[in-house]
Parts: structure tokens; C-alpha cells; sequence
């Protein structure tokens, strides 16, 4: 997944920069809000001061009581991990959809299959999409990506891979008692995100760019209110980046999320541009939010890597980024 090349980079730490130099005028409410430099972030205004998520959970009607069983979730991953290595047409794989159908018994789903042409030949490709519906016209879409790299020995993905889909079978649970007074809420487990060979625009995100051309044929695409990835957010050291690739707005509004349930130290510090499972939605005209935390180990060393294994996780990370969805759904219900 996902290549954020050295020239993006720079781009990336000179963008916010030059904002603020032209916005000047305009910067004391945004500074918050925009793509932060460590650099910036020292020139910026106080940001407001933490709140521990125990006090700031069912303080007030301004904010909700959401809680994710985090011991779940990080179960949800080890069952999801100890299938093994999980890349497309690979038994492993099989056996992981069989385990996501059992748990979204009773849940409506829809698949997505199709056959895939690749470097290395033809494979099959089935995205899976949990229907919650809600009482507005309107769709929220959370997506992960569910199957592993192909092309390193011994990668079980925990973070790549598992964690975002042991999340989703979390919130499955979470949206599953009762029926929403907002949006409808589709969870997606998008598959055959990783290139087969070399990550490019035509080796990558076959699910999605798969599903993205659907949405837009069939119209689902004008629906949706936002498109949320959570991709590589179990991490212990859980620092989620500010894609630059997503919409600000959306962007935004997760920010503000976070900071409400207090979890904003751990997002924002760094903006970088990612390629991942969201740019065909937003080609497609979704207003698009990439939750990811490209910084697994120093340096990323990681990723990608036999070492993307369980022991580097956090439960804690899970509910992070579960509560952090959650509440960025809430806030986009209340738009
Ligand atoms: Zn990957």
C-alpha cells in the first residue's frame, strides 16, 4: 500500500507552512486544524489542553458515551492473524471470509466479487460490505482492507490487515444493537488492497477501485456522506497521520472527534499524502478520511516486514481509532 514518495513529503511539510504565512489573518482558528509540521506545530498556538477519555466519556450531552471493547477487538485480531499469511486466492483467505460471514450472521451483507487480472495472473476478489441502516438518506462508509501481502515470506499482517479488520468486526457489534437514528452505516471489508508484485496504480487496490467504478454505475457513489479507511491503526505507538490525500472538511471533522474524546495527541502530528483504498472514492467524488498511522516502528521498518506481527499492538489503539469513527459518524449525523 500506499507510497508516499520523498517529493510528497517535502510537499507535505512545506504545504502547511505556506498556508499559514498566506492565511495569516485567518490562521488562530485553523491553526488546530491544519496539517501539522513538528516544525509548525511549535509556532502554533496552545492547542487545548487533553482530556482523559475517562472524564470526557458520558460527560454531558455534547458528548457521547461510546465505548469499544478494546480486549474484543484485539481478540478479533489474533483469531484474524493466527490464520496466517492471508493474500488473495490463498486458502488462508477463504477461511478468513467464511470467519467474517459467521460473524456478521444476521447482518445484511452484500458482496462484491469479481475476477481480477494481475501481474501474476487472474485471482478472485470478493469485498464484503455490512448494511446497518439508519432513519436519514445518507450513507457513512468505514473500510478496511482484509487480505495480506502477497510477496513476503511469513507476512501475517497484524497491523496491516488485522488490526482494521478486527476493528470492523468490533464496531459490527457496536452498530448491530438497535437501530441508528442517523445515516446508514456500511461496513466494507475491502479486498485485494495489496499489489501483487510493485505497488502502482494498476497493481493495488483492486477491491476498491472495483467497488468505486459500482458506486459510481449504480449511483451508491452520490450517497455517501463520507468514506472512513482505518488501515495500520493497532499499533501501540499509535500516531495516525493527516493524509493529504483525504478532504480537509472530513478531515477536519475527525480531528474534532478526536479531540473530544481526548485522543488527539495521537493524531495529526505529521501530514504526508497516502495512496491507499480511498483515492477511487475520491476520484469518484466521496468526501474521503484515510485513518492510518504510516510510522510502524521508527522509520516505518515494520511494515511491510515478517516483523508485522501481534506483540506491536495495543487494544488501547483499537478503541482509539474505533471511538474516534464512531464519533466522527455522530458528528457527521448531526451535519
Ligand atoms: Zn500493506
Amino acid at each position: 500500500m500506499i507510497v508516499p514518495d520523498p517529493r510528497r513529503k517535502w510537499l507535505a511539510a512545506a504545504v502547511p507552512a505556506l498556508l499559514m504565512l498566506m492565511l495569516a489573518p485567518l490562521a488562530i482558528k485553523r491553526l488546530g486544524r491544519l496539517p501539522q509540521t513538528p516544525a509548525a506545530t511549535q509556532a502554533a498556538a496552545p492547542m487545548p489542553s487533553p482530556v482523559p477519555a475517562s472524564a470526557a466519556a458520558g460527560s454531558g450531552s455534547e458528548t457521547p458515551n461510546i465505548k469499544i471493547n478494546a480486549a474484543r477487538a484485539m481478540q478479533y485480531v489474533r483469531e484474524v492473524v493466527a490464520f496466517g499469511p492471508r493474500p488473495i486466492g490463498s486458502e488462508a483467505h477463504r477461511k478468513l471470509e467464511a470467519y467474517l460471514a459467521a460473524h456478521l450472521a444476521g447482518v445484511t451483507i452484500e458482496r462484491d466479487d469479481f475476477t481480477a487480472s494481475t501481474p501474476n495472473g487472474s485471482f478472485p476478489i470478493h469485498n464484503i460490505i455490512a448494511k446497518f441502516p439508519g432513519t436519514k438518506p445518507g450513507i457513512v462508509v468505514i473500510a478496511t482492507h482484509y487480505d495480506t501481502l502477497m510477496r513476503v515470506k511469513g507476512f501475517v499482517g497484524a497491523n496491516d490487515g488485522g488490526s482494521g479488520t478486527g476493528l470492523l468486526l468490533e464496531l459490527a457489534n457496536q452498530l448491530r444493537t438497535g437501530k441508528r437514528s442517523g445515516y446508514s452505516v456500511w461496513l466494507v471489508w475491502l479486498d485485494g488492497e495489496e499489489a501483487v508484485r510493485q505497488w502502482s496504480a494498476t497493481d493495488s487496490t483492486y477491491g476498491s477501485r472495483h467497488l468505486a467504478e459500482g458506486w459510481q454505475k449504480d449511483g451508491t457513489i452520490r450517497q455517501l456522506k463520507a468514506f472512513l479507511l482505518a488501515d495500520m491503526i493497532g499499533d501501540a505507538d499509535l500516531n495516525i497521520d493527516r493524509d493529504q490525500n483525504s478532504t480537509a472538511w472530513l478531515e477536519d471533522l475527525v480531528y474534532e472527534a478526536a479531540t473530544k474524546l481526548g485522543y488527539q495527541s495521537h493524531f495529526f502530528a505529521r501530514g504526508i499524502a497516502i495512496e491507499d483504498d480511498h483515492i477511487p472514492f475520491a476520484k469518484a467524488g466521496a468526501p474521503v478520511a484515510d485513518l492510518i498511522d504510516f510510522d510502524y516502528g521508527y522509520n516505518n521498518v515494520f511494515w511491510h516486514t515478517p516483523q508485522d506481527t501481534l506483540d506491536k499492538l495495543s487494544p488501547k489503539s483499537l478503541a482509539i481509532t474505533g471511538e474516534v469513527l464512531l464519533e466522527t459518524v455522530r458528528l457527521l449525523d448531526q451535519k
